[in-house]
């Protein structure tokens, strides 16, 4: 239910999309999010907008995200499309045919050459349960060209813990069945640090994960965030949490045995071979700009003056189907930039990249003050071996990727 609080907060973004057509400074925006926010059920740890899909908002949804799309449309200038990422929620539960008059729509009002062309990247989100010949034959079809598979084990016990149901066979079934579909690229997500997971049980998941052939792989610790079921029963002792040394070494394991297999760490918890990097998640930790559509999705439109604005679509449904200002939902946390958080965001995201960030650029219009403190704690951590340079850049090594987050609060901290 929406507050009274969120109620007077939100807004609609209709004027903010016409003020920025009319902002001759901003180039055409090039990504695009979609959140399709059904789901299964519920999984315990996670915090992403979804809701129990009981199949009667899926047309209603379909159809009001269209008007989204041909609303937000002409940010794009119609130039081609760099990337597309649809995640959620569970978007491959949405019915063939709607994934069919979504990929329409998507046609219908941007410029897909790129994609049709195989020079850009269309990922979406799969739950490996809902793979079949038919859906993935509508999903190439439509340009999709890359599969993120939500693994996230392959051992019972484990998924039982998350509360995630599905069965590890059908990972290697969906990952075959988008290699019969034509669609190349795939990525596995996995978690691992679940409570009573062992190392041996780790490397497991890594090994099964890596003889399927994947190019790309995500692998986080597992997160206790505020307000999940799994933080709750954390709270009442239920489980004891992994411990931080076991945590430690099972990334560690990690990064060596991508390495043997061929896939680099680019970023702390993606693992990529060459050429395979996810495109879009490069454009949001690069701070490019990318339009978002469907409840809660977030957008980031900059321009190079600094101007422009970022929002988020109200975090619910029945909000988003029925509030529509000429195709737009209303937003919270509408904010022009602030230069200081872009350069916090910008800081946090350089120590956890493996391309790291060009400081003297990134401070140059920063005031002398903040800029002598930032590169104050960069000498430091150079000092301390947790980044080095190269190419007039910094970038993490080996043990500040372990302490990346450490890292970041050691920047945010001067700001
Ligand atoms: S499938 Fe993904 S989005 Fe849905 S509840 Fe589970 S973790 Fe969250």
């Amino acid at each position: 239910m929406t507050t009274p609080l969120q109620q007077l907060k939100s807004t609609s973004t209709a004027p903010i999309v016409r003020q920025l057509l009319d902002d001759p400074e901003l180039s055409p925006v090039r990504c695009l999010y979609i959140h399709i926010p059904f789901c299964f059920h519920k999984c315990h740890y996670c915090d992403f907008y979804s809701l129990v899909d009981t199949r009667d908002r899926q047309q209603p949804f379909t159809d009001r995200l269209g008007q989204e799309l041909a609303a937000l449309a002409p940010l794009t200038q119609n130039q081609p499309l760099r990337t597309i990422f649809i995640g959620g929620g569970t978007p491959t539960l949405l019915q063939p045919a709607l994934w069919t008059q979504l990929l329409r729509t998507l046609d219908d009002h941007f410029n897909l050459a790129a994609i049709h062309a195989n020079d850009a990247e269309f990922s979406v989100e799969c739950n490996p349960e809902t793979a079949s010949p038919e859906l993935f034959d509508i999903l190439r079809a439509g340009g999709v060209n890359r599969l993120s598979m939500g693994a996230q084990s392959f051992n019972p016990r484990h998924l039982k813990t998350l509360e995630r149901w599905h069965d590890p066979k059908s990972v290697p079934r969906a990952v075959a069945l988008a290699k019969t579909a034509g669609i190349e690229r795939t990525s596995v997500d996995l978690i691992f640090a679940i409570p009573g997971q062992t190392l041996p049980e780790w490397d497991a998941d890594l090994a099964t994960a890596l003889t399927l052939g994947t190019t790309h792989l995500s692998c986080y610790a597992l997160t206790y965030e505020p307000n999940t079921a799994m933080t709750a029963r954390l709270k009442r002792g239920d489980f004891t949490p992994t411990d931080d040394d076991l945590e430690a070494d099972m990334y560690e394991h990690t990064v060596k045995r991508c390495a043997d297999a061929g896939l680099d760490r680019y970023e702390v918890s993606n693992f990529a071979a060459p050429g395979h990097e996810c495109a879009h998640n490069l454009a949001y930790w690069s701070q490019s700009s990318w339009l978002a559509a469907g409840p809660s999705a977030s957008s980031h439109l900059l321009d190079p003056q600094g101007g422009g604005w970022r929002w988020k679509n109200q975090p619910r449904l029945d909000d988003y189907l029925h509030q529509n200002d000429n195709g737009h939902p209303r937003a919270i946390d509408l904010e022009p930039p602030d230069p200081s958080r872009l350069l916090s965001e910008q800081l946090m995201t350089a120590v956890r990249l493996r391309e790291g960030i060009d400081l003297d650029q990134l401070l140059e219009n920063t005031n002398e003050p903040t800029a002598n403190a930032v590169r104050r704690v960069a000498a430091d951590q150079l000092a301390r071996g947790c980044l080095q340079e190269s190419d007039s850049r910094l970038r993490p090594t080996d043990s500040g990727f372990l302490v990346a987050d450490g890292l970041a609060r050691e920047f945010l901290s001067v700001l």
